[in-house]
């Protein structure tokens, strides 16, 4: 029988980070919970919303491009979707820890109908109901706790574990974007993912911008060392994740190196622990380290790497590293070109400096590296990734 119901459509085009990408599927949950389908064309959407990145300023010129995209539309369709601006453009202006004024992402972007920040993920029906797009019966039926983060991939599914960060490494937007670091219950994670192995997943990513902190308090988790001896709370739930049937591989990120304690690497021997491991150094030289508030020492990185490789014989690794950063020297650098010679990283995400701003860094640093100088930086440090991977292939 028809019913001449014609299910509104919803677009969501993410930038950025895995966390982003498990925002993005929570926010398909809540929309598919309110009767919306997905589509993937800007022209058939009645609401499109953009999930923003705010690591880098190509990220968020890319959300500034978008306003053509949408004019276009709307000449050759006449119709312009609702459209919602989520993420960390829209966390970096909101919230406690503002980095610059709400009204100038504003004024840069006309074409956003609303704006939300990663924790207000939840307000979306209220919003659509505002508008008109969804009727009151939807936001009577929806229940928060029963929304199902939609996942892309058959077997794979990523799962938010924490939210935000306290660590304010002084390049980095994503305490100011995302807020303080908030950990998920232990009950709600497991409950989430039982709930995936239920429908057929059966590798799960475990995501939070430090999930080595996972469970610890402010003041403890600042105690915290490369290598020492507590036990973390977030190996304990590694472990009640890898106790969970019809979970065959387990991976996590992002770790950082100044939290990996021995208790952690101990539980990477788990079986569904996956080989590949990604954490931060950023650089290869402690002076610069220390500018960038890290809270480790190339050596605690070497050492720990030791340990991860006589704990884990076939682990992989894959970093990300800053080049071009304040202050830094040609020799400074050339401790990071260093580094990469000693350890093979199967994986490295190599970006030159660009200061963001309202960090620590912007406000109290010279961006003194020329960029022909970073490029050359970015060059050299690539090739050599390049080939000290070959000779290892
Ligand atoms: S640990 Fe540092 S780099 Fe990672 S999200 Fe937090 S502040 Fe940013």
């Amino acid at each position: 029988m028809k019913t001449g119901y014609k299910p509104k459509k919803y677009l969501i085009k993410t930038l950025g980070c895995q966390a982003n990408v498990a925002d993005s599927n929570t926010i398909s949950g809540v929309l598919e919970a309110l009767g919306f389908e997905e589509t993937l064309e800007l022209k058939e959407s009645d609401l499109f919303v953009v999930n923003t990145c705010s690591i880098r300023q190509k990220s968020e010129d890319k959300v500034y491009g978008l306003a053509k995209l949408l004019k276009q539309n709307q000449l050759k369709t006449g119709k312009m979707p609702f459209v919602v601006m989520a993420g960390c453009m829209v966390g970096s202006v909101t919230g406690e820890r503002q980095r610059y004024a709400f009204n100038e992402l504003k004024k840069r972007t006309p074409w956003v109908n609303e704006y939300i920040n990663p924790s207000q993920i939840m307000t979306i029906p209220e919003t659509l109901l505002r508008i008109g797009l969804i009727g009151e019966w939807a936001v009577q039926k929806f229940d928060p706790s029963g929304v199902i983060a939609k996942q892309k991939e058959t077997n794979h599914a990523f799962v938010n574990i924490s939210f935000g960060c306290d660590n304010f490494c002084t390049f980095c937007v994503v305490p100011y974007a995302r807020g303080k670091e908030v950990s998920r219950s232990k009950d709600d994670i497991l409950k989430e993912i039982t709930h995936l192995v239920g429908r057929g997943f059966s590798h799960v990513t475990l995501c939070g911008q430090n999930v080595n902190s996972w469970g610890l308090s402010t003041s403890k988790k600042f105690e915290i060392r490369t290598g020492s001896r507590h036990k973390l709370p977030f190996a304990k739930l590694l472990r009640k994740v890898h106790e969970i049937e019809g979970i065959e591989k387990i991976d996590f990120i992002s770790s950082n190196p100044f939290d990996f304690t021995k208790d952690l690497i101990e539980t990477l021997k788990l079986p569904k622990i996956s080989d590949y491991l990604h954490i931060a150094v950023q650089s290869g030289n402690n002076d610069v380290l220390k500018n960038m508030n890290r809270r480790h020492t190339v050596e605690d990185f070497m050492s720990l790497i030791n340990s991860l490789k006589i704990a884990k014989p076939s682990v992989e690794f894959g970093t990300d590293v800053i080049v071009g950063f304040p202050g830094e020297t040609r020799d400074q650098f050339m401790d990071t070109v260093k580094l990469f010679e000693i350890i093979i990283f199967n994986v490295a995400f190599i970006s030159i400096y660009s200061p963001r701003k309202g960090t620590p860094a912007e406000k109290y640093f010279k961006d003194d590296v020329t960029l022909k100088e970073k490029k050359w930086r970015h060059s050299y440090l690539t090739n050599v990734w390049k080939s000290s991977k070959l000779k290892y292939e």
